[in-house]
C-alpha cells in the first residue's frame, strides 16, 4: 500500500521533473497536502459532532427538559387543586350538616351565634362565609380577614346583583333532576378562584344538605380565602418552582396566556413561562410567573462540546505529526539527497533515518538502482576511455591524463616525459600480411608496451592508428632515456616478422620523446598540447632520420622545439 503510494509519489515526481524542463507547473507539497487533509478531517469531525449535537443531542435534551417542565406544571396544578380540596373539605363539613340545613331553612340567629363566630374564621383559616338559597339570594354572609381579624366586604358575592359569579355554584341548584342524589353520587361541590374587591380569593361552594345527604338541597354554602403570598410560597415549596403572582383585574380579559392546567402549549424552549388561573367563567384572575428549575437551554458550544472538539482535534493533529515524522520528513530528506546527487553527479546510497520496512525497502531498491547506475557509469567510462581493439587507454583517456599530469607536474615542478611511438612501415605490413595480422600486431605491441608501465602516475595509450603514447610522470632524464631504450627493445623483442620493412626484417617502432625536466624554464602559458606537439615533432625527426630509433627533445618553450636532440638506436 505504502509502496504503491511512494510509487505514485515518485512516478509523479518523475513526471514533474520531466515537466519542469519544459514548463514549471504549480504542485503541492506533501506536507501541505497532509496539513490540508488534517484540517479537512478536523472540520469533518467537528461538523459531525456539532450536527449530532444540533440535530440529535440538543433536541433530546430540550425534550427531556420540556418533560421536566411539564411535570413541574402538573405538580403546581395539583398542589393548587389540593389547596382547593382542603377548602372543599371544610366547606363540605359545614354544608352537609343538619344544622346548616336547618339554618338555611329558618335562618335562626342562634346558629350564627353558635357556629359562625370570628374564631370560626380563624380556626378554618377562611376570610368569608356565605349562605345562599336556591335563588342565589344571600341568606347570610360575612367577610372577616382571619389574619388581621377585621371585617371585610365581598360585595361581588351578592350574586343577585353580580350574576356573572353565579357560576361559582356547583350546579344549577334548581335543575330538577340534579336535586336528589343517590348514595353513590357525590354532593355537588365547586372550588376555584374569583376576583373580588379584596383581590383574588379561593372559594369553595357546596350544596347545603342533610348530614346523611338525603333529600334535596336547600341552598349553597360558600367559603372564601384570600390569596395571600403564603399560598404562593407554599405552592413554590411543593412544586419546587420559582413562583411569583400578579393579580389581575377584570379588564385584562383579553390575555392570551394559557391557563394553568399542567400542559405545555407548544411553546418554544423557555424556562420562564406564565400561566393564568381563571374563575369558573373563564376570566383571568391570577397571573403566575413561573421559573423552572432546569433553566438554561443547552448551548451548542458548551464546555463539554468544546473539550470534545479539542480532543477530536488531537486525532488529525497527531496524524499530521505522524505523517510529517514518518513520511514527509524521510521523503523530503531523500528528495534533497537525490537532488544533490543529480547536481553533483555523484551517486551514492541513501541511508534513511527511520527504520520503517516500506521506506527501508524503497531505499534498498533505490540503492540497488544507484549500484546499477554506478556500474553502468564505470562500464561506460571504461568503454569511452578504452581502445576497442587493444583494450588499453584510447586517445580520449590519453588526452585527459596528459592534461592532468601536465598541470600537476607544472604545479609541483616535477619532470614529465611523453613518448610518441609509431610502428614503422605498418601500411606495407597491413598490405602484405592482411588487416587481421595488422590488428594482431597492434594488440601485441599494445600488450608489450603496457607491461613496461607499472606506476600509476604513468600511462600507455593508443593514440590512433598504429601510434602509441606513453606518459611518464615525475621521470628523470636518465629514467626517460632508459624507458625509451626499453620500449624500442621491447617491440623488437616481439620478433614480429616484417619482410616489407625497409629498416629491419621484423616489426620496429620509431619514438619521438619530449621531456620537460625543469618547469622553472617553462613559461606558465605553455600547455600540454604544445608538449604533445613537441613529441610529435621529435617523432617526425626520428622517422626522417631513418626510423627504428628515437629522438628526444628537452621541452623548454614551444618555439624552441629542438634545443637539445639526441638520437638513439
Ligand atoms: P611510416 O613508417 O612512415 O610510419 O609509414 P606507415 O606505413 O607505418 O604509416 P602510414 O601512415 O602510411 O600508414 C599507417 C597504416 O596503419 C595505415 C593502416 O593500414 C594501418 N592501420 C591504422 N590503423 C589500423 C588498425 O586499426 N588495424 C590495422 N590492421 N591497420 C591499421
Ligand atoms: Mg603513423
Ligand atoms: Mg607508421
Amino acid at each position: 500500500m505504502l509502496n504503491a503510494f511512494f510509487f505514485y509519489l515518485f512516478s509523479n515526481n518523475e513526471l514533474n521533473l520531466k515537466k519542469e524542463k519544459t514548463k514549471k507547473e504549480p504542485c503541492m507539497t506533501l506536507r501541505k497536502l497532509a496539513f490540508l487533509y488534517a484540517a479537512l478531517l478536523m472540520l469533518l469531525l467537528a461538523s459531525v459532532l456539532i450536527s449530532y449535537r444540533y440535530f440529535v443531542s440538543i433536541p433530546n435534551m430540550v425534550a427531556t427538559i420540556d418533560g421536566f417542565h411539564q411535570r413541574e406544571l402538573v405538580t403546581l396544578n395539583s398542589a393548587l387543586k389540593k389547596e382547593i380540596s382542603f377548602l372543599n373539605t371544610m366547606n363540605y363539613d359545614y354544608a352537609v350538616w343538619d344544622e346548616s340545613y336547618q339554618f338555611v331553612t329558618d335562618q335562626s340567629q342562634a346558629f350564627i351565634d353558635e357556629n359562625l363566630l370570628n374564631d370560626t374564621f380563624v380556626s378554618l383559616k377562611i376570610d368569608g362565609i356565605f349562605y345562599y338559597d336556591l335563588d342565589y339570594k344571600q341568606i347570610w354572609g360575612r367577610g372577616f380577614d382571619y389574619l388581621n381579624r377585621e371585617s371585610i366586604g365581598f360585595p361581588e358575592l351578592n350574586l343577585q346583583q353580580n350574576p356573572s359569579l353565579k357560576s361559582i355554584f356547583p350546579t344549577s341548584p334548581k335543575a330538577p333532576n340534579k336535586k336528589t342524589i343517590t348514595p353513590l353520587e357525590k354532593v355537588p361541590q365547586n372550588g376555584g378562584f374569583i376576583l373580588t374587591k379584596q383581590g383574588p380569593v379561593m372559594f369553595s361552594a357546596t350544596e347545603v344538605r342533610h348530614s346523611d345527604r338525603s333529600g334535596d338541597p336547600v341552598g349553597v354554602l360558600v367559603f372564601v380565602r384570600k390569596v395571600r403570598p403564603g399560598l404562593i410560597k407554599s405552592l413554590q415549596e411543593i412544586s419546587q418552582l420559582n413562583l411569583s403572582s400578579h393579580m389581575l383585574n377584570k379588564r385584562q380579559k383579553q390575555l392570551t396566556i394559557p391557563k394553568l392546567d399542567g400542559k405545555l402549549y407548544g411553546e418554544t424552549f423557555t424556562y420562564k413561562r406564565q400561566r393564568i388561573i381563571e374563575n369558573p367563567s373563564g376570566e383571568p384572575v391570577i397571573l403566575l410567573n413561573i421559573g423552572h428549575q432546569h433553566g438554561a437551554k443547552p448551548r451548542l458550544f458548551d464546555k463539554t462540546t468544546l473539550f470534545t472538539i479539542a480532543l477530536l482535534a488531537l486525532v488529525p493533529l497527531s496524524m499530521l505529526i505522524f505523517i510529517n515524522r514518518f513520511i514527509v520528513s524521510p521523503v523530503t530528506q531523500s528528495a534533497q539527497f537525490i537532488r544533490k546527487m543529480v547536481n553533483t553527479k555523484y551517486f551514492h546510497h541513501l541511508t534513511p533515518s527511520i527504520k520503517i520496512t516500506e521506506i527501508k525497502n524503497l531505499s534498498d531498491d533505490f540503492n540497488q538502482l544507484i549500484n546499477t547506475v554506478n556500474e553502468q557509469r564505470i562500464a561506460l567510462e571504461e568503454l569511452v576511455l578504452t581502445d576497442g581493439l587493444t583494450h588499453i587507454n584510447n586517445r580520449r583517456a590519453f588526452e585527459q591524463f596528459i592534461a592532468n599530469s601536465w598541470l600537476r607536474m607544472q604545479r609541483n615542478h616535477q619532470p614529465v616525459a611523453l613518448l610518441m611511438c609509431d610502428i614503422d612501415y605498418f601500411k606495407p605490413y597491413n598490405d602484405n600480411y592482411g588487416h587481421q595480422a595488422g590488428d594482431n600486431a597492434l594488440k601485441e605491441v599494445a600488450k608489450a608496451l603496457s607491461k613496461r608501465i607499472n606506476r600509476s602516475s604513468d600511462m600507455v595509450a593508443r593514440y590512433g592508428g598504429e601510434e602509441f603514447a606513453l606518459v611518464l610522470a615525475d621521470s628523470s632524464t636518465q629514467n626517460c632515456e632508459f624507458v625509451i631504450k626499453i620500449v624500442l627493445e621491447t617491440v623488437r623483442a616481439l620478433n614480429i616478422s616484417h619482410q616489407h620493412s625497409k629498416v629491419s626484417n621484423r616489426l620496429t617502432i620509431s619514438i619521438g620523446a619530449a621531456l620537460s625536466s625543469d618547469f622553472s624554464v617553462v613559461p606558465l602559458s605553455t600547455n600540454h598540447e604544445q608538449f604533445i606537439k613537441a613529441a610529435d615533432d621529435a617523432l617526425y625527426l626520428a622517422k626522417e632520420r631513418g626510423r627504428n630509433r628515437a629522438v628526444k627533445v628537452n621541452f623548454i618553450a614551444p618555439s624552441n622545439k629542438s634545443v637539445f636532440c639526441q638520437e638513439m638506436i
